[in-house]
């Protein structure tokens, strides 16, 4: 795709934030600001115009799904081959595992939950051993996070003003790492820093990787812990070429040791780096920004204005419930509602601040038959159907060692599509996951390798692209946009969550809630219940003070945001967005919903993930500029000429029986 084309869709802020020259690159922006579109459009932008090579591109994404969205973004704008881009232990386990290949030594097993060590030293049985080992086990998290070991643990919680779980804290961290070891094991965090150390000492292994990956790009910036850091740095040795995107209102893992500083104080960390600001937000209605911004603005200080451009939307409900039973009948009867001809299931989603909360929502969701996903690797390792391919690839491993992963893979695929008329997404998923894998570890693919991949890829994601409501944590919901969003929950005790009583933490909760209502395009449903039970124990329970914030600017709109008048600015930017981009029209929203059933059909017949055919982004595209010929459609993003020329006569069917 030509440079030019690559610009097209972006503003002249976010256009300066991909054709900047400067590296390193920070670039700074609120919710929906359009950070990970730049970052996207950078990559491409950079390849087209030969300034890389995306072979030698490494993006860390926060989560596998946005990692996976943006390698099919990048295919969609025609960057070809494929960069290699991830989650950061991902990518950490892969180096290893193919440095461990090369030295023909066996990587040792992943440690999934550090629980499981931790249990017998607490002292306690049953369920309360499980409880402290959690504790002591985020404590170690947080340790290692900030590249703590055993023997510096006290001065440095000392230093922090941090409150540790047990006196002996230090023993117990010293325990845990002997008996790891004892045992043959490593822990995520392992991952991080063992990569990072080697990196550091070993300088042919260094000057292999520095080689290989010459650009990089990092999202999500502001939850960067040290030990991450050290890593991106021994990645880039003594280059400069790195891009960072992220938002210090929506850093959120300061409790499990991340930084917020290292993107705030960019310029100090990276002296020669230059600083960008987006300052609008393409997201979601201006009664959503205002509604999310609320909560920020009560916190006191000032704060730079945020700019909604899109058109005016409804204005976000508050509802009080008797119960939380009632709460998850009434959202699943609103989800009900909310599913139209042009609305999917997996444009609405449901959050909530702790895990516990999902149940109550998956036997509401499942008694009406609303198809949901929550997110998480155990129910996808755990599907009889993945199960039984990766038995039937240990199976062929055993039966033909010689035969290389990535053959065994091929074979998968083909006995996979050949089992059932609709082969199962889940089949699919793991198929997808095979080649992210080999793409990750190229040439030294092993089966205990992508078995060990599994685990640190699908940590905190769900692999399946099905059509389901999502029901997310507010942390995994970072990044993630949706039409319809539910925050349910929101009582004292859960916004802000009981433990949080530092004002650090009461903060970071904050900022929480902020990324959960700013992940609404259109509809913002807020919602909390009079009575919650707590195992056994069912407790009265009033709202959360946030309510607050969120109720004024609601009041404040009572007629509708857009009627009122707008800072002269905010008027300006919106008018000129809506004229570049022409209002939402019934027959704009009528021909996307069309253009998406003609793709599941077409992905369904050929057996591809949908976003193979046309990302949404595209498709969104084609139903608001409404291209007459294949040169208009040519022009849009994610259309090559390979994409015009197999679905072109289809696409431009579609919009002349849509006017
Ligand atoms: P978050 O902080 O929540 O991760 P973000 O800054 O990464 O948000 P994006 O997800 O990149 O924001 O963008 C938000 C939405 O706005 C996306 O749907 C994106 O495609 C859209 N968008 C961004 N920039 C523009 C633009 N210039 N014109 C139209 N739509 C845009
Ligand atoms: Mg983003």
């Amino acid at each position: 795709m030509d440079a030019d084309a690559l610009l097209g869709g972006l503003d002249d802020q976010q256009r300066r934030a991909v054709t900047s020259e400067a590296a390193p690159l920070a670039i700074l922006a609120g919710a929906g600001a359009g950070k990970t579109r730049v970052l996207t459009r950078r990559i491409a932008w950079r390849a087209a115009t030969g300034s890389v090579d995306p072979r030698r591109v490494l993006a860390v994404t926060f989560t596998r799904k946005a990692a996976g969205e943006l390698r099919a973004r990048l295919a969609q704008l025609d960057v070809q081959p494929a960069v290699t881009a991830g989650t950061i232990h991902a990518l950490a386990l892969a180096q290893l595992r193919a440095r461990y290949t090369e030295q023909r030594r066996d990587f040792p097993a992943l440690l999934e939950r550090k629980a499981r060590l931790l249990v017998p030293l607490t002292g306690r049985r049953g369920a309360d051993a499980r409880v402290a080992a959690s504790e002591l086990a985020g404590e170690i998290e947080w340790a290692k996070a900030r590249g703590i070991r055993p023997d510096g643990y006290t001065a440095a919680v000392r230093a922090a003003g941090r409150n540790p779980p047990r006196d002996d804290m230090a023993a117990v961290y010293g325990r845990y790492e002997r008996e790891k070891q004892r045992r043959g094991l490593v822990d995520f965090d392992d991952l991080l820093w063992s990569c990072a150390e080697v990196l550091e000492t070993d300088p042919e292994f260094a000057a292999a990787q520095r080689w290989r990956f010459r650009a990089l790009f990092v999202d999500e910036f502001q939850d960067i812990s040290p030990a991450q850091l050290r890593l991106v740095r021994a990645w880039l040795g003594d280059r400069t070429d790195l891009c960072v995107v992220g938002d210090a209102d929506q850093a959120i893992y300061g409790f499990g040791g991340a930084d917020p500083s290292f993107l705030t104080d960019f310029a100090r960390h990276f002296p020669t780096a230059e600083v960008l600001h987006l300052g609008r937000n393409y997201r979601s209605t201006p009664q959503i920004v205002d509604t999310a911004e609320a909560v920020l603005r009560d916190a006191g200080g000032a704060r730079p204005p945020r700019v909604g451009v899109r058109a005016s939307g409804p204005r976000p409900t508050v509802t009080e419930y008797d119960s939380e039973e009632d709460e998850a009948r009434r959202v699943a009867a609103r989800l009900q509602e909310a599913r139209t001809a042009e609305r999917r299931w997996s444009d609405l989603a449901v959050l909530y601040r702790t895990n516990a909360q999902s149940a109550a929502f998956e036997s509401a969701l499942s008694a009406v038959g609303i198809p949901f996903r929550v997110r998480g690797a155990g129910s996808f390792l755990d599907r009889p159907e993945v199960r039984a391919a990766l038995d039937r690839l240990r199976d062929a491993a055993r039966d033909a060692p010689g035969r290389s992963f990535a053959e065994h893979l091929v074979d998968l695929d083909v006995v996979d599509a050949a089992a059932g008329g609709e082969r199962s997404e889940h089949g699919d998923a793991l198929v997808r996951l095979g080649r992210e894998y080999l793409d990750a570890e190229p040439g030294s693919g092993s089966l205990d390798g992508f078995l060990a991949f599994l685990t640190a890829a699908l940590r905190d994601d769900a692999p399946i692209d099905e059509d389901a409501v999502e029901l997310l944590t507010f942390h995994r919901a970072k990044g993630l946009e949706f039409h319809t969003v539910f925050v349910t929950g929101l009582e004292r005790g859960l916004v802000p969550i009981s433990y949080a009583d530092t004002p650090p933490e009461r903060a970071e909760e904050r900022r929480l809630l902020y990324v959960a209502l700013s992940r609404a395009e259109q509809a913002l449903h807020c919602s909390w219940a009079r009575s919650r039970t707590f195992g056994l124990r069912t407790a009265r329970r009033s709202p959360s003070p946030w309510l607050e914030p969120i109720g004024s600017a609601l009041r404040g709109d009572a007629t509708d945001v857009a009627a009122r008048p707008a800072p002269a600015g905010v008027r300006a930017a919106r008018a000129r967005l809506v004229a570049a981009a022409g209002e939402p029209t019934v027959a704009g929203a009528a021909l996307f919903a069309a253009l998406r059933d003609w793709r599941r059909g077409l992905a369904r017949a050929s057996g591809v993930p949908a976003y193979v055919i046309f990302p949404d982004s595209t498709l969104r595209a084609v139903a608001e500029s409404r291209p007459a010929t294949a040169e208009d459609l040519l022009a849009l993003p994610g259309v090559g000429p390979v994409k015009a020329a197999r679905h072109g006569d289809a696409v431009l069917q579609l919009v002349r029986s849509h006017t």
